[in-house]
């Protein structure tokens, strides 16, 4: 069996894998594995169709009955966003160290926590717990959980996954129970081209974009002034929010445009029905439409990641509310994993260390005190057993 690695050790490897979601995984996957096997610890590999890309579900089995979802599971993302930002000060990929952080492009977003998650399991093999301990690490979080969204999807149930789970995205250490989701919508408008000095020949698909698009402001308006039951976990913007992101149609300064997109995003609150805001938005764009002969418009969800809210009462927000003797675990605005892990029947809380503010910036940097105390709540938090 070969040495355990400190945790600021590991980070350090897992830092010098350039594992930028546009690369491979399969190099720091192999690296995750081995040193897992290494202790112990059965480790599964879910690759893509390409085997390109690789998600690992490591676990280490308890004493008792799995059948009733007790146990723990630690959740994070070995992928990272590119390092080619202006204003880096080292390199990316050679984990750097001063008094008080660690530097490196994924340090806090969130190679931290998932080193801490790693040792946690390692060590966890020699200790005999109660309850199962699992490991999932995603490929491909970045660009829209496209990781976990395939784990869904091909997951085969060798064992029951425990209900409780930690996500271990940058929370400067407080427990979030919630999020927002994430909804990109194309609307695709066709007219048909003609050479403008013969505008009978065409239909201008612009021109009712941009009545479209005003309907959709004023829509957004009226959402804005909505109460939501959920909305009190984020006072920021505690409202469905919905912006129009891009538009693009046209080609020549002498065609009638025939073409004409619009996408929009929306931030879907917890509970907020899909469907009903699809209507909604099917009707704005209607009335953006009216008096537009010949134009034909349709609808295309290009993305859709669900709202996360893990119940108050959850044994895991309980408990780690306890732990870090918060009140009330609190929303974040943005996706993670957990979206995906809530469908699968999992209670994903999201806390880690690092702020989401250093985050996809030049010098990404971990707060030492943060990495030692995300350790020491770890330890206390494995094993206990879930009622
Ligand atoms: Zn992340």
């Amino acid at each position: 069996m070969n040495a355990i690695l400190t945790d600021a050790e590991l980070l350090a490897r897992l830092v010098s894998y350039d594992s930028t979601s546009s690369n491979s995984n399969v190099p720091i996957a192999d690296f995750v594995s081995q040193y897992l096997e290494d202790g112990g610890v059965e480790v599964i590999r879910n690759f893509n169709a390409d085997k390109s890309k690789v998600n690992l579900i490591a676990r280490v089995a308890g004493r008792a009955d799995e059948s009733n979802h007790q146990g723990l599971i630690l959740s994070g993302h070995l992928d990272v966003v590119p390092a080619i930002e202006n204003g880096w000060e080292s390199d990316p990929f050679e984990l750097r160290e001063t008094e008080d952080a660690y530097i490196g492009r994924g340090t806090c977003d969130m190679k931290g926590f998932v080193a801490l998650a790693i040792n946690t399991v390692r060590q966890a093999v020699s200790q005999n717990h109660q309850h199962p301990l699992v490991l999932i690490l995603t490929f491909d979080e970045e660009l829209g959980l496209l990781g976990a969204q395939h784990l869904a999807k091909t997951w085969s149930a060798p064992f029951p996954w425990p209900r409780a789970a930690i996500v271990g995205e940058p929370t400067s250490l407080r427990v979030i129970r919630a999020h927002k989701g994430c909804m990109y919508i194309n609307i695709n408008l066709t007219g048909k081209s003609a050479h403008s000095a013969q505008p009978h020949l065409g239909v201008n698909a612009i021109v009712p974009a941009a009545r479209i698009v005003s309907e959709l402001d004023e829509l957004r308006h009226q959402w804005s002034t909505q109460t939501v039951d959920s909305g009190a976990l984020f006072p920021d913007a505690p409202f469905l929010t919905l912006d129009v992101a891009k538009i693009d149609g046209g080609s020549a300064n002498n065609i009638i445009p025939g073409q004409c997109r619009i996408t929009i995003g929306l931030r879907p609150l917890p509970g907020q029905d899909r469907d009903a805001l699809m209507t909604e938005i099917t009707t704005a764009m209607n009335r953006g439409l009216d008096n537009a002969p010949g134009i034909t418009c349709d609808l295309e969800i290009i993305a859709n990641c669900r709202p996360v809210l893990v119940d108050e009462d959850a044994p895991i927000c309980q408990t780690m509310c306890e732990l870090m003797s918060q009140k009330n675990a609190e929303g974040v605005s943005y996706a993670t994993d957990g979206a995906i892990l809530q469908t699968m029947g999992i209670d994903p809380i999201i806390w880690g260390p690092g702020s989401i503010d250093a985050a996809h910036k030049p010098n990404e940097f971990l707060p030492k005190d943060e990495f030692v105390q995300a350790r020491e709540v770890l330890n206390q938090l494995v094993g206990r057993t879930w009622h």
